[in-house]
């Protein structure tokens, strides 16, 4: 960018004021160190977890920047970044580890420095739901949007296709084998997408909303169990002659969700979490349908895979068509009403499943 232009100072962003309010502010453009960015946001997505963030999951914060879902252009680079230059369309995860500490450098980068450390954006520094965003580690966390693909798409890897696929990648299912997704929120769709696209044989999806039935099964689901309507692990077991699924995928974060996860997975089994458990000191596993502990059912977590490397991955996947993530953009603001879509997105209203902000 010409050093003629003249940088604004200030910009607006949409904070979490205290534990149960929201409001817009004025803040600083934030500055890059050497080896950060800055990234002038053009599109973002709210998701339920700033709600929950709002709702006080991680204790109170003060006038914290929300949000953790945004893509943009380059605005300003640290001095030692390379490869990238201002004005560069870029998408940056959810998660976004250091790529150097102990963790990271053990394989598990969305625990960076502790558990759950990766998660930066509007936990321990500003989110993204903002004019601007600050991106550390910029090298690894910047990852180029192919030509291709539009901004509204692409905002789609930073999160529910990162961790919805990461619930299908560990849920281990082979070739053929058999998948089961308890949630078709955002989350649970992509996991569905996923299962189907490693090569599950039968990919069941638990859901009661019929709009979330309904895209369950256009990202693949064979088959849709209501909840409320029969009991799932029943119908689950019904559906693999008794066996129970390969790979049970917790997408909701619930006990009851969970604990069906464990009976629905067949011994061998793998039941991969990517809800969110907000509530109680205790998750129960039934310990008869875990083989009193022997069952070789594994239970496996995760939390947003980040980086650049991966983030070009999804983004591929939506590029040459594999993924439609955008059928989920159920509502569409400008940012000056982003409150607006936050409250719809808090009480779920008005059939909403993604609101997608932009700038
Ligand atoms: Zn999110
Ligand atoms: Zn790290």
């Amino acid at each position: 960018m010409p050093t003629t232009v003249s940088r604004v100072k200030t910009m607006q962003a949409f904070v979490m004021k205290r534990i149960g309010a929201v409001g817009v502010m004025e803040k600083p453009v934030p500055e890059p160190g050497p080896e950060d960015a800055v990234v002038k946001t053009t599109a973002a997505l709210i998701c339920t977890s700033d709600a929950h963030t709002v709702g006080g999951a991680i204790g109170e914060r003060e006038n914290i920047t929300l949000g953790h879902e945004a893509v943009g252009v380059i605005y300003k680079l640290g001095s030692s970044v390379k490869g990238f230059k201002e004005g560069d369309r870029v998408a940056v995860n959810a998660i976004t580890p250091c790529w150097r500490c102990v963790n990271c450098l053990r394989g598990y980068p969305s625990q960076c420095g502790q558990m759950l450390g990766g998660w930066k954006f509007a936990n321990v520094k500003d989110g993204n739901m903002a004019e601007y965003f600050h991106v550390n580690a910029a090298q690894a966390n910047l990852a180029p949007i192919p030509a291709a693909l539009k901004d509204e798409q692409a905002v789609y890897a930073c999160d529910m296709m990162s961790t919805g696929l990461a619930g299908a990648e560990r849920a281990a299912v082979p070739v053929g084998g058999s998948a089961a997704v308890f949630g078709c929120g955002p989350v649970g769709l992509m996991a569905v997408a996923g299962a189907r696209l490693l090569g599950a044989g039968l990919v069941i999806a638990v859901e009661s909303v019929p709009k979330r039935q309904e895209l369950a099964r256009r990202y693949g689901a064979d088959a849709v169990v209501d909840f409320s309507k029969q009991d799932p692990v029943k119908a689950i077991l019904e559906l693999t002659a008794g066996q129970g699924v390969d790979g049970a995928i917790e997408a909701l974060g619930s006990q009851a969700t969970l604990e069906a996860c464990v009976r629905a997975a067949r011994p061998g089994g793998t039941i991969s979490n990517v809800g969110y458990h907000g509530k109680g000191e205790y998750l129960n596993i039934p310990r008869l349908d875990w083989g009193v502990g022997m069952g070789d059912k594994t239970i496996r977590t995760a939390l947003c895979p980040g980086g650049a490397e991966r983030m070009g991955r999804l983004m591929r996947l939506v590029e040459k068509g594999r993924v439609d993530p955008t059928l989920m953009t159920t509502h569409r603001f400008r940012f000056k009403d982003v409150e607006k879509a936050f409250q719809l997105m808090k009480t779920k209203e008005d059939g909403i499943i993604k609101p997608l902000i932009l700038f």
